[in-house]
């Protein structure tokens, strides 16, 4: 057949799909692809298809595209709970297969990556890398160094797409699915804007269903999987992906993402006779943190910033994950906690003032030594951070922390700055509800969209107007029906 010919495949709800022909179609480990004539829709088969007629893989594909889809509200038969917002939402960070092929063979539909994921012309001005998808390692590589500044990012961005990612994995895992192949090559990030999307959905592993054939990708796999992989199928201490395992790839991204380096890459030699050997035991059996505390027989002499430039709660997050979990899959924190400490991070971003700062930002982890720990600039102007307290029901007065967040200008707040029952998650409204102005050196909060925000002295404070933030002050942001309490603590560095 000549390429460019375009062919019809029919779906399984009996609807028609034409895509184009192509002698050198894309081809992976298991399927290759097609797309279709307006390019918005790959159309997969299997490569094998002894896979494309195995009924168990057929099933287990069926309740992807089906029972469990978080990209389809519950409504139109996708997973439980869902609603029109998360399933938009999830429909940005996910590709997840939206239908089944039926003819010429069975196959399954998804959507093209969003033009974000793919590199421009003006992306590398020594490597041509127009037209190729954003791997995770493009920018946490030693390649990293050709793309253009514009294309890399900077910390906080960074810190965004590991939020975005731990977003996702959390709510497969939500929903007792498994990815089984987590890697650089399936999650596309594009770190000018911290987004960043999940793909070959169809390897998930399915409660109760057969799981898929793949054990994941080269410093990605779990520990215990790679151990274990000469064993046989059937025995017992075989360990297969599953959610832990996932919880082993989720961390080692999370942590190239911030550090540009792979968590259990260092010097350390296992085998000097056989290098498939000595990476087998060092990505395996005898696995050893680059940063592990107790045992620094594989860190790097040159390792330049650490885990303990963090906040303390990821530093603690990563030593689950790297010392303690890393040979005790039990012990890995799970992609929630991940979501929840990286917001935190998040919330206590400040930015360098080092102009040429690469980094440009950094989590402020103690007021009393504001130091960018990238490029070593103090932090000379004061620092203010809110507290934000939710009062507890029932009990006038009591009130208990509900978060805390280090300013700077022009910075935005949403409802979850505003009321308790808000979390900052797929559901909530993503409308900016007010945001810090820094103005003739005041440093104001103004109201932009809040019904019944209260100033420090109790009066109201209309949509457009502004409470100044004093140290010490407090104010409600908004008197109505689960307010939070807004203190303002100013710190000097020293
Ligand atoms: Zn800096």
């Amino acid at each position: 057949m000549q390429s460019g010919t375009v062919l019809s495949a029919v779906l399984e709800n009996g609807d028609t799909i034409e895509y184009v022909y192509s002698a050198n179609a894309p081809r992976g480990g298991m399927k290759h692809t097609f797309f279709t004539p307006d390019k918005q829709f790959a159309v997969q088969f299997f490569n094998d298809p002894r896979n494309a007629a195995d009924p168990r893989i057929q099933d287990r594909i069926r309740t992807i595209v089906g029972i469990y889809n978080p990209t389809i509200p519950e409504s139109e038969g996708g997973a439980v709970g869902n609603t029109e917002k998360t399933a938009g939402y999830f429909r940005q960070r996910f590709c997840w297969p939206v239908a089944i092929v039926r003819q010429p063979q069975f196959g399954i539909v998804c959507p093209t990556y969003p033009k974000n994921f793919f590199f421009g012309s003006d992306a590398s001005a020594v490597l041509n890398l127009t037209g190729k998808d954003k791997k995770s390692n493009w920018f946490t590589g030693k390649n990293r160094k050709y793309l253009a500044p514009a294309e890399r990012g900077n910390f906080r961005t960074m810190l965004g797409t590991a939020i975005g990612l731990s977003r996702t994995v959390r709510r497969m895992h939500q929903a007792g699915l498994a990815h089984s192949d987590l890697s650089c090559n399936n999650v596309l990030i594009d770190p000018r804007t911290g987004a960043s999307v999940v793909i070959d959905i169809d390897s998930l592993v399915v409660p109760n269903k057969y799981a898929p054939e793949v054990v994941g990708t080269r410093g990605y796999i779990a520990p215990e999987v790679l151990a274990t992989l000469g064993m046989d199928a059937g025995d017992p201490r075989r360990a297969l992906p599953c959610v832990q395992t996932d919880l082993h790839a989720l961390p080692v991204l999370i942590y190239e993402y911030l550090f540009f380096r792979h968590p259990l890459i260092g010097p350390k030699i296992y085998d000097p006779r056989d290098a498939e050997h000595d990476d087998f035991l060092g990505l395996g059996e005898l696995a050893t943190f680059i940063e592990n505390p107790n045992d620094t027989s594989n860190r790097p002499p040159d390792l330049g910033v650490t885990i303990h430039s963090l906040s303390k709660g990821l530093e603690e997050l990563f030593l689950r994950a790297f010392v303690g979990g890393l040979h005790d899959p039990s012990e890995r924190p799970t992609a929630m906690e991940w979501e929840r400490e990286l917001l935190r991070a998040w919330d206590m971003l400040v930015p360098c003032e080092n102009p040429l700062c690469e980094k440009k930002w950094f989590i402020l982890r103690d007021d009393s030594t504001a130091v960018c720990p990238f490029c070593g600039t103090r932090i000379r102007s004061p620092i203010t951070k809110l507290i934000f307290k939710s009062e507890l029901r029932g009990r006038k007065g009591v009130y208990r922390d509900k978060g805390e967040i280090a300013i700077h200008d022009q910075m935005p707040l949403y409802d979850w700055h505003v009321y308790s029952n808000v979390h900052n998650d797929e559901k909530a409204n993503t409308d900016i509800s007010a945001y810090i102005a820094y103005h003739n050196g005041m440093r104001l909060l103004v109201n932009k969209n809040i019904d019944g925000m209260l100033s420090p002295s109790g009066r109201l404070v209309p949509k457009g107007s502004a409470v100044e933030l004093k140290n010490g002050a407090a104010f409600k942001m908004t008197g109505g029906e689960n307010g939070l309490l807004c203190e303002v603590l100013e710190t000097r560095p020293n």
